[in-house]
């Protein structure tokens, strides 16, 4: 049977290839506590040029492993990512990373032990064990509908805590998701093959543009890596069970994280429920080393069109408004605040400009309608000799 790394032989493992490769990896790692219960985080910070690693230009990427406990598999992905990123390993098949002008332009942030106390436990042998040191399921702690049971609400399985973010994991998380304010997140979890999308505590899907584009890239990630077989859809309209508290839901309702996934990378229908290392993880090195190397595949994927899918959106939304004279004022104001809201302390300054720019907007329109207007009438003149033309378009 193939033996996965503990915990700490795995979080030495990533500490070493971080020191190995200080020019494009960093680590932190923050503790919390809450009633004398303790957890800890460690965030793996991958960025082309060491030095750019605050620059809030580039398009940023939060990747959580390892937030159930069992799902030791998770965590092995993350560490198999972090050294194909600093160029130790490779994707079989896909060559040497031709991707470096991609990279340059993200910073991606890994965290491989989401809940490294529950992982302990599982460890230590309970091996059916998905919440954290303290009874809590993490994927439930969230507040997007927090605390909502269905019917078939097991708290072995799923207890959210006395209170959304109750638990130091999910408290430490949420920080970091402010702080780094990511473009993608994607929470790495297994127990079967899935691209789920929100919502998890819904059986539908979001409407709109950024909704359609998530799913389409799901679409293409099942037919390049999961050869078709990945469920894709959302949380709560694939799985057969609405989940309410998720980490997903919360970075797209509250933190408006753009593309929001739970990726499930490897499940054993076959195995007995009893054996929860089988469903769970894999037991051949085999099959270890495709999961691996398939996720790690979809990865890059997203790293190569991430930025450039969320791109088109926002061209085609800004065609589509420009395309009406009576807009524009809307579409500068929408456009200025959207990105004051994505700055935050930016917000003052841009408004105070907003006036400024919608006046210097419509001068510019008007001059320009009045110069067509006496053009229009010099022509018009030779034939009709009339001034209408102008006179009307000093009423505009
Ligand atoms: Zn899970």
């Amino acid at each position: 049977m193939l033996n996965l790394a503990i915990s700490e032989a795995l979080g030495e493992e990533i500490r070493a290839l971080v020191s190995r490769h200080p020019d494009r990896l960093s680590m932190e790692t923050i503790k919390t506590q809450n009633k004398g219960y303790s957890a800890e985080i460690s965030v793996v910070t991958y960025s082309h040029s060491r030095r750019e690693i605050d620059n809030h230009s580039k398009f940023r990427i939060l990747l959580s492993f390892g937030q159930h406990g069992r799902e030791l598999i998770t965590s092995e992905l993350a560490l198999r990512l972090l050294s194909i990123l600093s160029e130790e390993q490779q994707i079989p098949n896909m060559g040497p990373l031709s991707l470096n002008n991609t990279l340059e332009k993200l910073v991606i942030k890994v965290v491989p032990m989401e809940n490294l106390n529950g992982r302990k436990l599982v460890e230590a042998g309970d091996l059916c064990e998905r919440r954290n040191g303290r009874g809590v399921d993490l994927n439930r702690n969230w507040s997007v509908d927090w605390g909502k049971k269905e019917k078939d609400y097991d708290p072995y399985e799923e207890n959210p805590g006395t209170a959304p973010f109750s638990e130091p994991e999910t408290q430490m998380m949420r920080k970091l998701s402010t702080s780094f304010d990511p473009h993608v997140w994607i929470n790495v979890h297994s127990g079967m093959e899935a691209l789920f999308m929100p919502y998890d505590h819904r059986n539908t899907t979001p409407d709109g543009l950024v909704s359609h584009v998530m799913k389409s890239l799901l679409e293409d990630l099942n037919d390049l890596h999961c050869q078709g077989r990945c469920l894709v859809g959302s949380g709560g309209g694939s799985v057969g069970y609405l989940a309410h508290g998720t980490a997903t839901d919360y970075m797209y309702e509250v933190a408006k994280v753009p593309m929001t996934f739970t990726f499930e990378i490897y499940g054993d229908t076959d195995a007995s429920s009893k054996d929860c290392f089988k469903m769970f993880n894999p037991t051949d090195i085999m099959t270890f080393n495709r999961v691996l190397n398939d996720w790690c595949g979809a990865f890059f994927t997203i790293f190569n069109t991430a930025k450039h899918r969320l791109d088109g959106i926002n061209s085609k939304a800004s065609d589509d408004k420009l395309g009406k004279w009576e807009s524009i004022d809307e579409y500068l104001e929408g456009y200025l605040m959207e990105r004051s809201s994505r700055y935050g302390k930016r917000t003052e300054v841009l408004e105070l400009g907003l006036q400024e720019i919608r006046t210097y907007f419509r001068l510019f329109l008007l001059s320009s309608v009045l110069l067509m207007f006496m053009f229009c009438s010099r022509i018009s003149k030779s034939k009709y000799t009339t001034i209408r033309p102008i006179v009307s378009a000093v009423s505009l």
